[in-house]
């Protein structure tokens, strides 16, 4: 489940902690690609909306890996090398993730205030970014089943077609057949639902996981898709969790 307001999105699974950011940009606030900001006045509107500095954040340089990077307060502002993955126990630090039909997925345990972000394309799914994840967390101290995980937008099974060798690659990681699927005679992947079975073999409970039926292909009018969009219409969405200082 998921509101929509204004150019972003949140999740439902949070609702209940109003000192929790934790959202994702929507097409209409603009192409918020942080790495080497391209538009540096949308990035700074987007996160005014949230009262939020630029500089309070982190991001990564999401290569594709299965790699996770703990963070504190000390790297607000910076973007951390090679990693698809970040994690932070302390409030005022805010994590952000580009995507634009790859999976966004964070993470919250009330218990411990830790919270998390994975980008998980294609590559760091196959190499299971939810276990290192998983790992990280607990040597922060957190429960696996305090975890609430929310799955932000990205491709669907229904669009993402993948090649005979990609389907093969990761039925043998993930032989359900809500991951690798035939839709007229073409292999399709739903990574969403790839990394929503990794997270409950690793001992997320089911009703942690709110997974918003959402496809940035399908609802191109208000997501980006990398693949649906062309060049000259794509931007990266951006998503940011982190916990307000009192
Ligand atoms: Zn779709």
């Amino acid at each position: 489940m998921l509101t929509v307001n204004n150019n972003f999105i949140s999740f439902s699974i949070f609702e209940k902690f109003p000192e929790l950011v934790c959202v994702m940009s929507m097409r209409g606030a603009g192409d918020l690609y942080i790495k080497n900001l391209r538009q540096p006045e949308k990035v700074q509107t987007f996160l005014s909306q949230l009262a939020i500095r630029p500089d309070e954040l982190v991001s990564m340089e999401q290569v594709h890996c299965e790699h996770v990077a703990v963070v504190n307060k000390e790297f607000r502002g910076k973007t951390i090398p090679g990693v698809d993955g970040l994690i932070a126990s302390e409030r005022g630090i805010y994590l952000g993730v580009n995507a634009g039909d790859c999976v966004p997925i964070f993470f919250y345990d009330p218990k411990t205030l830790m919270t998390g972000v994975i980008h998980a394309g294609h590559r760091s799914t196959y190499l299971l970014i939810t276990a290192e994840f998983i790992r990280f967390a607990e040597r922060q101290g957190v429960r696996v089943t305090n975890l609430l995980v929310a799955i932000g937008p990205h491709i669907g099974g229904c669009c993402y077609e993948v090649s005979d060798h990609l389907a093969h690659v990761f039925k043998t990681r993930f032989p359900s057949e809500q991951v690798v699927f035939q839709t007229q005679n073409k292999w399709h992947v739903d990574l969403g639902e790839a990394n929503k079975l990794s997270l409950l073999e690793l001992g997320v409970l089911p009703e942690h996981i709110d997974v918003p039926i959402t496809c940035t292909s399908c609802q191109n009018d208000r997501y980006f898709s990398y693949r649906k969009d062309s060049k000259a219409t794509f931007g990266e969405m951006l998503g940011v969790i982190g916990i307000r200082t009192v």
